[in-house]
């Protein structure tokens, strides 16, 4: 069987180096991965004043998987094609307890929840402008209120889409998704986030496509949570959750704060599939404060490549991977700075390394 091609972007900020780190496991651990890293965000800025050259680009077309470090700011455009461009409008975010790692709570024992967050609109439809030109448009609009747009005076607007195609398609996944993980021992459990009480069009159209989608599945079961009350759910509850479906602002949000559960956003990988060419990235940002001096921790990174391998059927590697990420914690000699570790990212890696030897 032909070798299987990633590409891997560092793309900002500590990106390169969780992304080098992560390489370094890959290529020394005897998987049978072809590894390309083509020029791209803030090396490639300097060395061609193009953060995302064609030919990373034409790339990216033709690998079977792509492997990302982080965008900042002028990564941006690498970020859209990736997502936006290439349509992976699925996120997965695992949120999933090793012992060792530096939970905010006196017992993680067992927390292994999915976030899965809608990718593709909502929030983030990068709809926005000046109000003046949607009065200009919407002159006879007024909101239950009564408002007109004139009422508002200047400023700008963001429009959040929640379109029948994109919740219908993320509903089935998100159901498929599900019975996957039953079939794997899980809860079998759909919980879908909104603020359909306040939002009720948008999200009242979001949380009644979910409902329509799980009918179809009797053997899952449903629960829906305002957004707010999920928020104190997640620290209070978390071992009651296996699938949480939820729109793509509010997603971004809730994983960040599950991450300190598990240990903080140095530990949370996640997948963007769906798309033509599905792409792996931390839930981690370029991290400025830090970056430069070898110390974040590459395990976010780490834990993409999983479900990357896992993606490529390599499910022997991913679980190999996996096993040695949560020996590394459970061992607790060879953390980073972030798990109140010593250890730079590249010995952090290196210890993953060891651990599969
Ligand atoms: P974005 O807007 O892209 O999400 P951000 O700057 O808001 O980026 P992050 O880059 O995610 O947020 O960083 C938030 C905090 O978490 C920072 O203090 C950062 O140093 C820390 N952090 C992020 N990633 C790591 C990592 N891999 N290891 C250690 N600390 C990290």
């Amino acid at each position: 069987m032909a070798k299987k091609k990633v590409v891997a972007l560092g793309g900002d900020g500590v990106g390169p180096e969780v992304v080098d780190a992560t390489c370094h496991v890959l290529q020394n651990a005897g998987f049978d991965l072809e590894i390309i890293k083509p020029p791209c965000g803030e090396a490639a800025m300097k060395d061609y004043s193009n953060a995302f050259p064609e030919e990373t680009r034409r790339l990216c077309d033709t690998a079977d998987a792509i492997l990302f470090g982080a965008t900042g700011i002028t990564s941006v455009a690498i970020l859209a094609y990736l997502r936006w461009f290439l349509d992976n409008y699925v996120n997965i975010r695992p949120v999933k307890y090793y012992v060792g790692a530096g939970t905010c709570l006196k017992d993680a024992l067992g927390i292994d929840f999915v976030i899965l967050r809608e990718n593709s609109e909502g929030m983030y439809s990068f709809a926005e402008g000046d109000l003046a030109l949607l009065r200009q448009k919407l002159a006879d609009f007024r909101t239950i209120m009564g408002k007109s747009l004139a009422d508002f005076g200047d400023g700008k607007f963001a429009l959040r889409i929640v379109s029948e195609r994109g919740t219908r398609r993320f509903a089935k996944y998100a159901c498929e998704y599900a019975t996957q993980r039953r079939k794997n021992g899980y809860l079998g459990k759909v919980t879908c986030v909104t603020k359909s009480n306040v939002l009720r069009q948008s999200d009242g159209l979001f949380q009644s496509i979910m409902e329509e989608e799980v009918k179809k599945y009797p053997e899952l079961s449903y629960e829906h949570y305002y957004v707010d009350d999920m928020a104190r759910r997640l620290l209070r509850f978390p071992k009651e959750f296996d699938v949480v479906a939820t729109e793509n602002m509010f997603g971004d949000i809730l994983a960040d704060e599950a991450s300190e559960l598990v240990g903080g956003l140095g530990v949370v990988g996640s997948a963007c599939v769906e798309g033509k060419v599905a792409y792996f990235e931390s839930v981690h940002g370029s991290a400025p404060d830090i970056a430069g001096r070898n110390i974040a921790n590459p395990t976010a990174t780490i834990l993409s490549a999983k479900l990357m391998l896992d993606y490529l059927e390599m499910h022997q590697e991913a679980d190999a991977l996996e096993r040695a990420v949560a020996a590394i914690y459970k061992d607790g000699k060879n953390l980073t700075y972030d798990q109140g570790g010593k250890a730079t990212t590249m010995e952090c890696a290196k210890a993953v390394l060891r651990q599969m030897k």
